[in-house]
C-alpha cells in the first residue's frame, strides 16, 4: 500500500480509488470530490498551514494555475504567511498576508479529479505528479495533480458565480423552489449545476434524491414548494452524514508519527460506497423495497435511482 511503503501518515477520503498505480477508474469515469471531501480536507490542512511561511513556491505543471502566469504565482506567494484556510463549493480558499505587502492575498484551489493537496516531511520523496510545491522548512505543501483538472491561482472569479451553500441557515427552502421554478432541466442535472447551489455533484445529487424520493428525471421547475423543503433537508442530510463520516476515518500512523502529517487521498476499495444507497449500485436491490438500482446517463453523468421509490 501506498500509505505503507512511503511511512507517511494517511488521511483516507471516501470518494475515490487510488493506489500505487495512481487512480484507478470506475465505470463512471467523473469521481470528484464533492463538498464534503472539500470540507474534510480544509479541516485538515487548515491547522497545519496556519501560521507557516512560505519559503518558495514552485510551479511544475503550469496548466494548473491558469489564468494567472505560474511566475506571478510564485513570486507573490514567495515569502507568504498561511492567515487561513475555508472552503466555498468545491474550492478552497487560501488566505496569505505576503511579506511586503499589507493586503491580504487569497489563491483560490480545486482538486479537479485527481488532485490531493497534503504535507509530507522535505525528507520523503515529491511525488512524480507534483503541480505546486510550497517550501514550509521542514516540510513540504504538495499538491499533487496527475490530470491538471485542478487549479492553483489567483483568479478568484470561478467563486462569484458560485450559488449558495447549501448548508447556509440563511438558505431557506422557499429561496430553493424559487431558483428551482426557474429551469425545466431534470433535477438531477440542475443539481449539478453550481449556480444554483454550490457543492453538489454527482454522487450526493444522486443520494438526496433517492432519499426525497424525487425522480432524477423530474423537471426542476414541477417540484412543489413541500418537494423542493424536503430535497433541501436531504441534501443537508447526505452532505452532513459525509463530514462527519470523513471527519471521523482515523489518521493511519504508519511511521508512527503522528504529528501532522497529513495524506489525502487514498480511500481504499469499497471504503465508502456500502454508506452510499443508491450511487454506483445499479442492478442491486433497493435497500427500501428491493427493486433493483438503474443506472441512467444524464447530461453525460451516470444517475442512479430506485424506479419504485423514486417514480415521479
Ligand atoms: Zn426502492
Amino acid at each position: 500500500m501506498l500509505n505503507a511503503a512511503s511511512g507517511r501518515v494517511a488521511f483516507c477520503l471516501p470518494f475515490r480509488v487510488a493506489g500505487d498505480s495512481g487512480f484507478k477508474i470506475r465505470h463512471d469515469a467523473a469521481i470528484m470530490p464533492e463538498l464534503p471531501e472539500v470540507e474534510v480536507l480544509v479541516r485538515g490542512l487548515r491547522p497545519l498551514l496556519r501560521g507557516k511561511t512560505i519559503r518558495s513556491v514552485k510551479v511544475r505543471r503550469e496548466r494548473v494555475t491558469r489564468p494567472t502566469p505560474p511566475r506571478e504565482l510564485e513570486k507573490a506567494l514567495s515569502g507568504a504567511k498561511f492567515r487561513d484556510l475555508s472552503r466555498r463549493g468545491k474550492y478552497l480558499l487560501f488566505e496569505l498576508q505576503p511579506k511586503k505587502s499589507k493586503k491580504v492575498l487569497t489563491v483560490l484551489g480545486h482538486l479537479g479529479m485527481t488532485g490531493r493537496m497534503f504535507v509530507a516531511l522535505k525528507k520523503e520523496k515529491l511525488p512524480s505528479h507534483t503541480a505546486v510545491l510550497f517550501d514550509l522548512g521542514d516540510r513540504n505543501f504538495i499538491y499533487e495533480d496527475w490530470r491538471y483538472f485542478g487549479r492553483m491561482s489567483l483568479d478568484l472569479s470561478p467563486i462569484e458565480k458560485l450559488g449558495p451553500e447549501p448548508m447556509d441557515k440563511n438558505f431557506s427552502a422557499e429561496a430553493f423552489a424559487k431558483l428551482l421554478k426557474q429551469s425545466r432541466q431534470a433535477i438531477k442535472v440542475k443539481l449539478l449545476d453550481q449556480g444554483l447551489i454550490a457543492g453538489v455533484g454527482n454522487i450526493y445529487a444522486s443520494e438526496a434524491l433517492f432519499r426525497a424520493r424525487i425522480s432524477p428525471k423530474l423537471p426542476a421547475n414541477r417540484l412543489t414548494l413541500e418537494r423542493a423543503k424536503e430535497l433541501l433537508r436531504t441534501i443537508r442530510e447526505v452532505l452532513n452524514e459525509a463530514i462527519k463520516y470523513g471527519s471521523t476515518v482515523p489518521l493511519k500512523t504508519m511511521s508512527g508519527k503522528s504529528d501532522a502529517l497529513f495524506y489525502f487521498g487514498d480511500g481504499g476499495e469499497g471504503f465508502y460506497e456500502e454508506r452510499l444507497r443508491v450511487y454506483n449500485r445499479a442492478g442491486k436491490p433497493c435497500l427500501d423495497c428491493g427493486t433493483p438500482i438503474k443506472r441512467l446517463t444524464q447530461a453525460a453523468r451516470s444517475t442512479f435511482y430506485c424506479p419504485n421509490c423514486q417514480k415521479k
